[in-house]
């Protein structure tokens, strides 16, 4: 391709397509190149997205047509233990009027495709089937476009946004992301469970166009650190469960005996009870934290989104993280165009950019949390059976006094987790979050 676009993003995912319409919006020259038949045909996650961070790009999203299938009005976290279940769950009804949309699911092969036709009906150029293979360098050593598996298929470009998500070769080739460790990645499967709307709706007390989300924990993954989900769409359950790659391959388990194991769990199996399965995929979650963000900048690129390995892995988030790195790459490269400037010097406004957001914010608040969880092995093993059996022991009914009951219970938990564990865990939890 001959000719030359201010822009050229890799990716069109949440952050390439947030990029790309902030720039084409401003009258920026901007490709957006996608391995993808079409923008979302091989992506998956869980399926919540946040109406904030869409909002800050398309701010009258919902009145065109966003793709969405039930807005979050209750969230649920669940402690699962082989046979039990402790849960906490949150709705409001703040959630059903004034925070509608606050946060709602959607399934992405819909989204990212509705996304991208945002971004072109700004202007910008999407190109699909198409993989960029590598960087374009001056002599310097400067970024100034992509090679593509096409044939004459080289993109000049001022500047290179790299939003090619988690699972980058182009990262690892080009050098400006380390290769992520495998304690750093959750290798995360998911199906999509087919059921008729008003079904969905009386197993999860919902009606209408609201939804719930259940967050996971325990024993479900085998001992292994990782989380699960249920959430509900319109007319299918999404269902997922991911545990760290170290630990995946030390303990030899497949990702799909996991999930298996997830939906027969008898807390989990009455809500997926007859369903259909629509869809299975499997992706990579990068899960590694503050510590595993890569310099987000240099000479003629930027990086963003899951490539920059964004994801806040206690709060679940990543599609938020990804379209606001993708705004603020784009406004630095907005800048940059202004100036006549794409070095280093004036690309380094991103990572100024995103310090003050809540994105590298969060992360550095929370960039104990991974550790925790690999240190603390227990939370997966021997602590959802303790605590189970000690509730268990509180919600007998018989002639025991309760002190007794409560004396047993304490040392049901005990017995599974000694005093010494108990105390560090709390003492790191609260130290982590
Ligand atoms: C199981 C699972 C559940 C999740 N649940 C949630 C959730 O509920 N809520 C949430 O906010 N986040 C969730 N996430 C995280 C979220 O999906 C990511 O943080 C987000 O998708 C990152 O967006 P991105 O644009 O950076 O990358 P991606 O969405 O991965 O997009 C990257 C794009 O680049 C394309 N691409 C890659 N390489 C090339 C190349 N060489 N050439 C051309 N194109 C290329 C890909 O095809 C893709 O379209 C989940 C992730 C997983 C795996």
């Amino acid at each position: 391709m001959e000719e030359k676009f201010d822009a050229a993003i890799v990716g069109g995912g949440p952050a390439g397509i947030s990029a790309a319409c902030i720039l084409a919006k401003r009258g920026a020259k901007v490709i957006v190149i996608e391995r993808g038949e079409y923008p979302g045909a091989k992506n998956m996650f869980g399926g919540v997205l946040y109406g904030r961070a869409l909002g800050r790009i398309i701010p009258d999203y919902a009145q065109k047509n966003c793709p969405i299938e039930r807005n979050i009005v209750e969230s649920r976290v669940s402690y699962l233990s082989e046979e039990g279940s402790i849960s906490f769950s949150y709705r409001d009804q703040a959630f059903f009027e004034k925070l509608q949309n606050n946060a709602f699911t959607v399934g992405r092969a819909k989204f990212d495709r509705w996304f991208a036709d945002q971004a072109k009906g700004f202007g910008a150029l999407l190109v699909c089937s198409t993989v960029v293979t590598d960087l374009m360098k001056d002599g310097a050593g400067r970024v100034i476009g992509v090679k593509t598996d096409r044939a004459e298929g080289e993109v000049r470009a001022k500047v290179v946004l790299l939003a090619d998500g988690v699972n980058s070769p182009l990262a690892a080739k080009t050098g400006f992301r380390p290769e992520a460790r495998p304690g750093q990645i959750a290798l995360a499967v998911k199906e999509l469970i087919g059921l008729p709307e008003e079904v969905i709706d009386e197993r999860f007390g919902v009606s209408g166009a609201n939804g719930v989300t259940n967050e996971i924990l325990g024993s479900v993954t085998g001992g292994m650190n990782g989380v699960a989900f249920v959430y509900t769409n319109r007319r299918s359950v999404s269902i997922g469960i991911g545990a760290n790659l170290a630990d995946l391959a030390r303990q030899r388990v497949r990702p799909y005996e996991m999930l298996e194991r997830l939906k027969l769990h008898p807390a989990i199996e009455p809500l997926i009870k007859d369903g259909k399965p629509l869809e299975y995929l499997a992706h990579w979650v990068p899960e590694g934290g503050y510590d595993s963000v890569p310099k987000l900048f240099g000479d003629g690129f930027l990086i963003a989104g899951d490539s920059a390995m964004l994801f806040n892995a206690l709060h679940r988030e990543g599609s938020n993280l990804a379209m606001t790195s993708g705004r603020l790459a784009a406004e630095t490269i907005l800048e940059a165009l202004g100036k006549g400037d794409l070095s280093s010097a004036t690309l380094k406004g991103y990572s100024e950019r995103m310090k003050e957001s809540f994105v590298l914010k969060d992360l550095k608040t929370y960039r104990r949390f991974s550790s925790l969880l690999e240190t603390h092995g227990e939370l997966f093993s021997t602590l959802p059976k303790g605590a189970s059996e000690a509730l268990r022991q509180i919600l007998t009914v018989d002639e025991t006094p309760k002190k007794a009951r409560r004396q047993t219970a304490w040392e049901a938990l005990r017995g599974r987790v000694g005093l010494f564990r108990l105390l560090r865990l709390v003492f790191d939890a609260w130290r982590a979050v």
